[in-house]
C-alpha cells in the first residue's frame, strides 16, 4: 500500500465495508485492531484482503471457542472454582486438568511479559496456538465426553469446568486490550455466578492464575505422552484412509508398550494411574488403551504399530480394533455392556460407567 501510488485502503472501509459488500465486506473495528496487533510495526507493514480475512477468521474462531466454554460453564460458580483450586480435589480428579492448569499458568505469564514489553504480535501468535491447538485440537476433544456424560456434581466434571473457566479468563485477559468489543460481549454472556457484580470486563480486576500452578513435577512425562498421542492419531488417520477402521475412533483401542521403560519410573507410574482412572482412553479418544509394562510378556496384536524414541527409551504405539458392544450412551465399546430397559420401555445397551452415572443422576428408578 502506497499513498503516492494511490492504492490506499481506508480503515473505515475495512470496518464498515465498501459500496459492494460482497466484494468488500464489513469486518468490524476488532478485525482491524487484531490485524494491527498481529503485524510487526517496527518494519514495513503490508495490508490486503487476505491478511484482513485471516484476522476476521481468527475472531470467528475465538467467538466459537468462547461460545463452547460459556455453554459448559452454566452450572459452575466462583465458590466451586475457588474450592477446586484450593483443594486437593483437583489432584484426585485427574492429572490431565493439573497439566492443563500448568499450561494456562505458563501462557498467562508469557502474555503478561509480552504485554509489558508491548510485543502484541507475540501475544497474538501465542494465543493463536493456545486457541487452535491447546484448546480446540486437544482439550476440547477430550473433555466433551465428561461434560456430556458425567453428573453435574462429579469431581472430574467440575475439574474440567475449572480448566475451561481458567482458559476463558486467559482468552479474555490476553485479548481484552486487542479486541475489546468482542471481549466485552463475551463478558456480558458470563453468568452472574461467575462475574459477580461487575458491569464491564474493563473494570474487573483480573487475578491471574497463581504462578504455583506452573510447577508440575510430571511436565516432561506429559510431553512424552502427548508425543505418543500425536503418533497414535497419525496411525488412526492412516488406517482410516486405507479403510482398515471406520471413521469412529471409539471402535478402536490404543496399544502402548513401555517394555523398555522401568516400571517404577515417573512415566510408567503416570501412564498406569491415567489408565486406571480411564483418563488415558479419553486422551487417545478411543474406547480403551491397552498398556504393557516392562514385566509383561505379551503385547496385544495391532492393525498397525510404530516405534517411537523418547530420550533414552523406546515406546511402541499401535492401533487395535475395540472388542465388545457399543454403549448407547457414551458410544464407547466395552465387554461389560449390559442390555437394559429404557424409560420408554425400549431396549438399550449401557456400560457399567454410564449405569453408575445415570443412577447418580436418578435417570433410573
Ligand atoms: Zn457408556
Amino acid at each position: 500500500m502506497s499513498k503516492s501510488l494511490g492504492n490506499v485502503i481506508e480503515p473505515q472501509q475495512i470496518i464498515e465495508g465498501g459500496k459492494d459488500l460482497k466484494k468488500q465486506p464489513a469486518n468490524g473495528a476488532d478485525t482491524l485492531r487484531l490485524w494491527s496487533c498481529s503485524v510487526d510495526f517496527t518494519n514495513d507493514v503490508s495490508i490486503g484482503t487476505s491478511s484482513i480475512e485471516k484476522s476476521s477468521q481468527f475472531i470467528r474462531k475465538i467467538r466459537n471457542t468462547v461460545k463452547f466454554m460459556l455453554g459448559c460453564l452454566q452450572s459452575y460458580n466462583l465458590d466451586l472454582h475457588k474450592n477446586m483450586l484450593r483443594h486437593s480435589m483437583l489432584e484426585d480428579a485427574s492429572s490431565l486438568e493439573r497439566y492443563m492448569l500448568a499450561v494456562i499458568a505458563e501462557y498467562t505469564a508469557q502474555v503478561e511479559r509480552y504485554g509489558s514489553e508491548f510485543q502484541f504480535p507475540k501475544i497474538v501468535q501465542l494465543m493463536e496456538y493456545f486457541v487452535n491447538i491447546q484448546l480446540s485440537a486437544f482439550y476440547f476433544s477430550i473433555c466433551k465426553d465428561r461434560l456430556y456424560t458425567l453428573s453435574v456434581d462429579s469431581p472430574l466434571r467440575i475439574a474440567t469446568q475449572a480448566v475451561l473457566f481458567e482458559s476463558l479468563r486467559l482468552v479474555m485477559f490476553a485479548f481484552g486490550p486487542i479486541i475489546p468489543h468482542t471481549i466485552e460481549e463475551v463478558y456480558e454472556f458470563l453468568s452472574p455466578e461467575l462475574k459477580g457484580n461487575h458491569q464491564s470486563f474493563f473494570i474487573e480486576t483480573f487475578a491471574p492464575l497463581e504462578k504455583t500452578w506452573k510447577i508440575l513435577s510430571t511436565f516432561k512425562e506429559w510431553t512424552w505422552l502427548l508425543e505418543i498421542r500425536g503418533e497414535f492419531l497419525k496411525i488412526l488417520d492412516e488406517c482410516r484412509l486405507e479403510s482398515l477402521v471406520s471413521g469412529n475412533p471409539m471402535e478402536t483401542h490404543a496399544v502402548i508398550s513401555l517394555s523398555s521403560i522401568p516400571t517404577e519410573s515417573n512415566f510408567s507410574i503416570l501412564v498406569r494411574n491415567l489408565n486406571e482412572s480411564n483418563v488415558l482412553a479419553d486422551l487417545f479418544l478411543t474406547s480403551g488403551v491397552k498398556v504393557t509394562f516392562e514385566t509383561d510378556s505379551e503385547t496385544p496384536a495391532c492393525l498397525r504399530s510404530r516405534t517411537l524414541a523418547l530420550n533414552e527409551f523406546t515406546v511402541v504405539v499401535g492401533l487395535a480394533s475395540a472388542s465388545g458392544t457399543k454403549c448407547d450412551r457414551c458410544w464407547k465399546f466395552s465387554d461389560e455392556v449390559q442390555p437394559v430397559l429404557n424409560l420408554d420401555s425400549s431396549d438399550c445397551s449401557i456400560c457399567p460407567k454410564c449405569m453408575e452415572n445415570m443412577r447418580h443422576m436418578n435417570a433410573f428408578a
